[in-house]
């Protein structure tokens, strides 16, 4: 059985078979739209969905066979077939683009499988305020107009230790809003090891151009000193930059002038400091024996004026740009007009308002934060797991493929700590073949029949293997669905 036929969504689905036909159906057979609408047996799909969606897909429907009878591909005995392809049809076409994947890549925060996963709390706040008209912009105590922002403010401003904090759709547009409102028309000075591309069209050159700031490049890719910003600091100068390099480190001769040092010269002439930290963790992820990650918090106690970070990243939020500094830069970012178009929208806003209220709890991150959860699962845990998981996996995929257990290294994902990797455990499937010959084809065809499953399931190849970093699957209810799809994913590879 070829494992996508399950999951085509596309016209594809319910054609009939491409032989030629013993006794051909000539298109006058079929029948027109309103008698097919009118069968018993599409009646019910119409009282289910509506007239519009089934009499469109009945359209496509029958304009697909009607082709295949002209060319002599349709038989008669097809055409009691006609109601059931017409419901497969509408099923497909309901069926979410958008679905849960299981992620068994090892990375943590993956860029492609949506980043941080939201906390119980997160979901009950945008179920309960989204459906319903709330107070998004409405001051409840004063019966006036209020201000978006001021619903995650104080907790930005508790947590992080800001005069003041705004929020915008994400934090390239945190940047990009930062830059424009505070030094548009003018000049930024960053150092040449810090121009960072973080995926795509986020590289920080063009971001400087789109704000319409002229960037200024001080010191070397390896080296720069304090007297290189100095030097450059001029009448025309409105911001000293700091970005995080996040996606990348360089090693050997190297040095940078980190925001401590740079905070009095940028104060000394009265230009202000801002830094972009991309993922910027709330809490300092050593006290679990991960590698730190800069707090934003520490960058204001340094002098940072201006400090930007991603709400979806290692705080665990949803998608958000958030922006915390000095209550004079905050004013004059929000007050700027870029800022509407860039806001946040209410729903992840609901998210983001109940993610930040766990932070009051630290004591509590890793057991309701997701992505802290994750994170912080002792690798016995995840070896315990494994153990479990062998017997179940290696009968779904024999004889096609060996099972073994195996230490891994996985990744915390979207550009945060790039060089280091996590310990992990997972399952290594290994194709059962006599040579390497067929290895690269075997392993797709795991790969696409594991992805067909009902909750596709996403690993990596490494090494000739199929690698399941279960990291990410939590133990009980998840472990289970993965464990409940198994007899499937042994069928798709008979
Ligand atoms: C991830 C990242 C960004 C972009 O953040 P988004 O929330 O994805 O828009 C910007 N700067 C740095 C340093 C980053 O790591």
């Amino acid at each position: 059985m070829k494992p996508e036929a399950s999951m085509v969504h596309g016209p594809t689905a319910s054609l009939p078979a491409d032989a030629p036909a013993a006794s051909p159906a000539a298109p006058k057979d079929l029948p027109s739209i309103d008698r097919l609408l009118r069968d018993p047996a599409v009646t019910p799909l119409v009282a289910a969905h509506g007239h519009a969606l089934v009499a469109s897909q009945a359209r496509e429907l029958l304009d697909r066979w009607r082709a295949e009878a002209l060319q002599g591909r349709l038989s008669r005995e097809q055409l009691p077939q006609l109601p059931d392809a017409l419901r497969t049809r509408c099923e497909e076409r309901l069926t979410p683009r958008m679905r849960r994947v299981i992620n068994l890549t090892g990375t943590v925060l993956h860029t492609n499988l949506g980043r941080a996963l939201l906390a119980d709390e997160a979901l009950q706040q945008v179920l309960a305020c989204m459906g319903s008209p709330n107070n998004l912009e409405f001051d409840l105590a004063l019966g006036a107009r209020g201000d978006r922002d001021s619903l995650v403010e104080d907790l930005l401003c508790e947590i992080t230790g800001a005069e003041a904090a705004t929020v915008v759709n994400n934090n390239a547009a945190a940047v990009l809003l930062g830059i424009a409102a505070l030094a548009g028309g003018r000049e930024v000075i960053v150092s040449r090891g810090e121009l960072v591309e973080i995926g795509g069209a986020f590289r920080m050159p063009d971001v400087m151009a789109a704000a319409g700031a002229r960037l200024v490049e001080v010191g070397t890719t390896n080296r720069t000193h304090p007297r290189d910003y100095e030097a450059a600091i001029g009448p025309a100068t409105a911001l000293l930059m700091k970005v995080h390099t996040s996606n990348y480190a360089i090693q050997g001769f190297t040095s940078s002038v980190d925001e401590a040092t740079l905070a009095p010269i940028a104060r000394a002439r009265g230009v202000p400091l801002m830094t972009d930290l991309g993922s910027g963790s709330l809490v300092d992820l050593a006290q679990w024996g991960l590698p730190a990650e800069p707090l934003p918090q520490q960058m204001l106690q340094d002098g940072c004026d201006v400090v930007t970070f991603s709400g979806d990243k290692l705080l665990g939020g949803p998608q958000a740009g958030l922006i915390v500094g000095t209550r004079e830069h905050i004013q004059r970012i929000r007050k700027f007009p870029m800022k509407r178009a860039l806001r946040l929208s209410k729903l992840p806003l609901a998210a983001l308002e109940a993610t930040l209220r766990l932070y009051l709890k630290p004591d509590r991150l890793t057991r309701d934060l997701p992505t802290l959860r994750h994170l912080t699962r002792p690798v016995a845990q995840i070896e315990a797991q494994a153990a479990r998981l062998l017997a179940p996996l290696q009968q779904a995929v024999t004889p096609r493929f060996e099972v073994r257990t195996a230490s891994m290294r996985g990744q915390i994902g979207s550009g945060s700590l790039p060089v280091e990797t996590l310990p992990s455990a997972g399952l290594a499937l290994a194709p059962v073949l006599p040579g390497k010959r067929g290895m690269g084809r075997a392993l797709d065809e795991l790969q696409t029949a594991l992805r067909a499953l009902p909750l596709p399931v996403v690993a990596r190849v490494q090494a000739d293997e199929l690698w399941m970093d279960l990291r990410c699957l939590d133990e009980g209810a998840r472990e289970a669905e993965f464990l409940a799809q198994l007899p499937r994913l042994a069928e798709a590879l008979q």
